[in-house]
Parts: C-alpha cells; sequence; structure tokens
C-alpha cells in the first residue's frame, strides 16, 4: 500500500503468488471451435457467382488482367456492437455497513471537489485463494483494524476489490460521493494526493503475481465507473508508485496500467475493441512464393495474396497488437471462388498455443467467416497466418483478417 502501511502485510510472505498466473492460463483456453484440424464449412448462402470464361478450366487468380475487376472498395470496416452514448457498467459496491465496517473513529474531512485522477494499489497481503464474498469482507474488516493501528480515522483507501472481484466501499462516505458524482472524502492512502485522487486498493500482492481475472474485470468496471461520474480521463489512472516512493502496486500490477487506461477508455466509449489487418497492412507479412491479385471483386482492399499449396513452411502472417487478455472473435476476409483450395489452413495464434481451421475457399468469399472465439493474451504478435501446406493444387489465399473483443 504506502509509507504508512502496517507492517505485517509488507512482510507477509506470499505462498501463492503463483496462483494468479495460474488461474489467468487456466483461462486462457480456446472457446470456441479451437481443435486441431477442425473443419468449418462456409457459408452456402454468401456464394455470388464468380465464374471465370464460360467452357474455361476454372478461373484461378492472378491468371486475368487487374481491370476485370470494378474500383476495389474497401468493406466497412465499423466495430460491431459500436454504440454511441452507451452507459458505463455500475458495479455493485458494498458499503460499509454492507461489509462490517466498525465506526469510524474520528472525524472524516471532505472536500467539495472533485478527484482529478485515481491511485492504484495493492494491498500487500496474502494472495489468498478464498475468492468468495465473505472473505472479501474479512479483508476489508483487517485492513480497517491495520489502518486504526497506524492512528487514523477509518480504512484509508477510497475504495477495495477483492480477488474474487467483490468491491467495496473503504473510508466511509466515499459511496455516496460517488454514487452522486460530487465532491469526494479525504483519504489517507497517497500523501498529497489525498483529496484529489481516489484510491483503490486491490486486495494481494502484485509485485510477481497477475491479479485474478475476476479482479482485474471488476477494476477495469470499476474505474470506468469513477471516470464517468466524476469525468475524469481515463489517462488520469496512475499507481501509487507515481506519486510516492513505494513498490506499489507491485511490479506486475503497475505494468498492466497502461492496459488498464485502454480497457477503461473502450467501456467509456463503448465500443468493443477491433482491428482489420489486411495484405496490404504493414502487419501482414508473406514469402516471395506469394503473389498478388485483384482478380476477384470479392476481395478485401485493393488485393490478395494467393499461392500454390506445397508441403513447405511458408505462411502468410497477419501480426495485431492484442490490447488485453480476454476473449477475441477471429474471422477472415477471401474471395470464394470455385477453383481456389477447399481445404486452406488458417492458424490462429492466441499467445499460448494454436489452432489450425480448415477453411473453404471456394465459395463463402466476399464476408467476414467467423474462424472461432479465442482466448488471447495481450500482446504484439502473429495473430493468424494462412498455410501453404494442404492437398490439391488450387491456390490458398490470404486476404484480410479481423479481430473482435467480445
Ligand atoms: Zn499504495
Amino acid at each position: 500500500m504506502h509509507d504508512h502501511d502496517h507492517s505485517s502485510a509488507d512482510h507477509s510472505p506470499d505462498s501463492h503468488s503463483s496462483l494468479g498466473r495460474r488461474d489467468l492460463l487456466r483461462s486462457a483456453v480456446v472457446l470456441g471451435i479451437g481443435a486441431a484440424g477442425a473443419t468449418i464449412a462456409a457459408p452456402a448462402v454468401a456464394a455470388p457467382a464468380v465464374t471465370g470464361p464460360v467452357g474455361a478450366a476454372p478461373a484461378r487468380a492472378g491468371d486475368a488482367p487487374p481491370s476485370l475487376a470494378p474500383d476495389p472498395e474497401a468493406p466497412a470496416d465499423a466495430p460491431p456492437g459500436a454504440l454511441a452514448g452507451v452507459d458505463v457498467v455500475t458495479p455493485t459496491i458494498a458499503s460499509c455497513n454492507t461489509w462490517g465496517a466498525e465506526a469510524a473513529r474520528g472525524t472524516i474531512d471532505t472536500v467539495s471537489t472533485n478527484p482529478n485522477k485515481i491511485l492504484i494499489h495493492h494491498t500487500a497481503s496474502a494472495n489468498v485463494t478464498d475468492y468468495s464474498q465473505a472473505a472479501g469482507y474479512q479483508i476489508a474488516r483487517d485492513i480497517q483494524q491495520w489502518h486504526f493501528a497506524n492512528g487514523w480515522v477509518d480504512t484509508g483507501q477510497h475504495l477495495t476489490v477483492s480477488r474474487g472481484g467483490y468491491v467495496m466501499e473503504g473510508r466511509h462516505g466515499s459511496l455516496s460521493r460517488l454514487q452522486n458524482g460530487s465532491g469526494m472524502v479525504v483519504g489517507a492512502h497517497a500523501p498529497g494526493q489525498n483529496s484529489q485522487a481516489i484510491g483503490i486498493e486491490n486486495q494481494g500482492t502484485y509485485t510477481s503475481a497477475t491479479p485474478p481475472a475476476q479482479l482485474w474485470s471488476r477494476l477495469v468496471e470499476l474505474c470506468a465507473y469513477i471516470c464517468d461520474q466524476y469525468g475524469i480521463a481515463p489517462t488520469q489512472i496512475y499507481g501509487h508508485r507515481d506519486y510516492t516512493a513505494t513498490a506499489c502496486p507491485g511490479d506486475v500490477l503497475y505494468s498492466m496500467l497502461p492496459q488498464l487506461r485502454s480497457e477503461v477508455a473502450a467501456a467509456l466509449a463503448g465500443t468493443s475493441w477491433s482491428v482489420i489487418v489486411d495484405n496490404t497492412s504493414a502487419g501482414f507479412s508473406a514469402g516471395g512464393s506469394w503473389l498478388t491479385s485483384s482478380f476477384s471483386a470479392e476481395r478485401y482492399g485493393a488485393n490478395y495474396h494467393y499461392a500454390t499449396p506445397a508441403e513447405v513452411s511458408d505462411l502468410a502472417t497477419y501480426s495485431a497488437t492484442i490490447p488485453s487478455n480476454g476473449s477475441y472473435r477471429v474471422e477472415a476476409w477471401f474471395p470464394g471462388i470455385a477453383g481456389y483450395n477447399t481445404s486452406t489452413p488458417f492458424i490462429v495464434y492466441t499467445g499460448t498455443g494454436s489452432s489450425t481451421i480448415r477453411v473453404d475457399q471456394s465459395t463463402g468469399g466476399g464476408a467476414w467467416l467467423s474462424l472461432g472465439t479465442y482466448a488471447m493474451t495481450a500482446g504484439t504478435r502473429n495473430v493468424v497466418a494462412v498455410s501453404r501446406w494442404t492437398t490439391g493444387t488450387a491456390y490458398v489465399v490470404a486476404d484480410a483478417i479481423r479481430l473482435t473483443r467480445l
């Protein structure tokens, strides 16, 4: 937490520090069709006929001059689910009475001005594996006692999040002011910031452990709500150590603050995150055996890449930055032409593993085709690849991919 911390918690051994990561890994299972070699059929309805000359061999990309196709017009890429003016989620916050706080032992100061930032802390207490509400409430009561022992009138922070994702009021009066979106109680969580920063304590120690997913998603929700209520920009979320010489909120949680700001901004915008990587985008890469064509009007953007099948490792790859750990829908866009490969391998990389999906590219083109929903971890890396390693002689095609956070 900070300078005035209870020393017992500062030095409490953390015998469970690996559990947060293990929980995260456990959640990183493929949610959708993840099995290697799973086959999906392209939708039969979305297949406007694109044919070669009558009586000729099936049309092949690259055989025809680009002028055969009309002017390319990239499909609209408005993120699905984007809703203007959506209100943020109002998290359930247990009041001091609900979790069983003692009465304050003195006067709690208040200011009429609104806070201008949020400071993130960890309690430096044990990373308990009891994620129940009761366990979260008990630790909140413990924290209040530790803070009384510091000589403080009440709990120091304004809000607390348990490892199971339960949110609690900290210092008495914090909740009503937050709900009103006006004024704040003066806290005791960071000297110099107590009358202008909302302090959030996250139960646990995040020097080397990763916060449990339940804690993280609720922290995002809570920060979005605070920003919305008080008109605070999501860029104004900081770690305790940004203002005080302290290890708080731990190296791991501190390193996740850019992700927190990003996710809070997305929640405030009411939009889901989405990215399209076309074969003309910087994130696309393919070797010399991959050629480009603009033959089919079903292409995405100016052109697409194609290659002959071969038992070689010669991938066309799409790189993107996954903004946060979470569930993502992965889709592919390609022209579907009789004569293109009926079993093109698409590889989806989740960050902890990969799945291969076979796609029939002979039909169903000119639309986003879902390759499934996957639990992905944050980071910049190859997220999808198209492989040449399949049977037959029909071309495999790499055009555009889209990832959408769900
Ligand atoms: Zn702190």
